[in-house]
C-alpha cells in the first residue's frame, strides 16, 4: 500500500491516550532556558553534548534558542539492566569527537528518571578534565529527586508516568511525535 496515508488512515496520534506537554509548552520552555544558557555562558560558550538518541529533538529546538557560538556534540552509551530499569552499569556506543579538556560543557537529555545513566557521564565526562560540566534536561521524574545530581536546568517535572514523543521512544516507536505524550495501554497490550 502507498505509504501517503490518505483520510481514514489509521494514525499515530490514535495511539496516545493523553498529551502531556504540547508542542507549544515545549517550545516556550526550552525558549525561556535558551535564554537563560546564554546569559549564563556569555563571556565562553559551552559545548552541547546530547545523548542519542532521545535528546535529538531537545537538542534542535534547544540549540536554535541559544544566541552563542556553541558546538554540538553528541554521544551514545547503552545502560545494561533488565528491562525497563537502567542499572547505572554504561557502555558507551559512540563516544564525543570533541576533547573537551578546559571546555565548559553542557549534557544536553531528554529525561532523567533514576538518574543512573546520567551520573556515570557526568564522572565520565568530569574525568576528561572539562573546565565545568552541567545538565539541561527536558524532562524529570520524581525519582531522580533523589539521586545526588545537580541539574542546573529543568524543562518540566513531570508525574512517574512513561511517556513518549518528541525524541522519547516505547520500542524505538513515537520518537517523532511532536509532543510529549503517554500511550494508550492496548498499545502496551497487543
Ligand atoms: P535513568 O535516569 O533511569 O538512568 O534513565 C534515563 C533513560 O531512561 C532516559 O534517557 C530514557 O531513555 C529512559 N526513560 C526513563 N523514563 C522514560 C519515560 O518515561 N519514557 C521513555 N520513553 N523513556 C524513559
Ligand atoms: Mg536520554
Ligand atoms: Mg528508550
Amino acid at each position: 500500500s502507498s505509504p501517503a496515508a490518505g483520510s481514514g488512515a489509521p494514525s499515530l496520534h490514535d495511539d496516545v491516550e493523553k498529551v502531556l506537554l504540547s508542542a507549544e509548552e515545549i517550545e516556550q520552555r526550552l525558549t525561556e532556558l535558551g535564554a537563560q544558557i546564554a546569559a549564563d555562558y556569555a563571556e565562553e560558550p559551552p559545548i552541547l553534548v546530547g545523548v542519542l538518541k532521545g535528546a535529538v529533538m531537545v537538542m534542535a529546538d534547544l540549540a536554535r534558542r541559544i544566541d552563542l557560538r556553541t558546538e554540538m556534540d553528541w554521544m551514545a552509551v547503552s545502560s545494561y539492566g533488565s528491562g525497563t530499569k537502567s542499572s547505572g552499569v554504561v557502555r558507551i556506543l559512540k563516544d564525543l569527537g570533541t576533547d573537551i579538556t578546559d571546555r565548559h560543557v553542557l549534557i544536553v537529555e531528554d529525561i532523567i528518571d533514576s538518574g543512573l545513566t546520567l551520573s556515570w557521564l557526568l564522572s565520565n565526562l568530569r574525568s576528561r578534565g572539562p573546565r565545568s560540566v552541567e545538565i539541561c534536561t527536558l524532562l524529570r521524574k520524581p525519582e531522580a529527586a533523589r539521586v545526588e545530581i545537580d541539574v542546573r536546568y529543568v524543562g518540566y517535572d513531570i508525574p512517574n508516568e512513561f511517556v513518549v514523543g518528541y525524541g522519547l521512544d516505547f520500542a524505538e516507536t513515537y520518537r517523532n511525535l511532536p509532543y510529549v505524550g503517554v500511550l494508550k495501554r492496548s498499545v502496551y497490550e497487543d
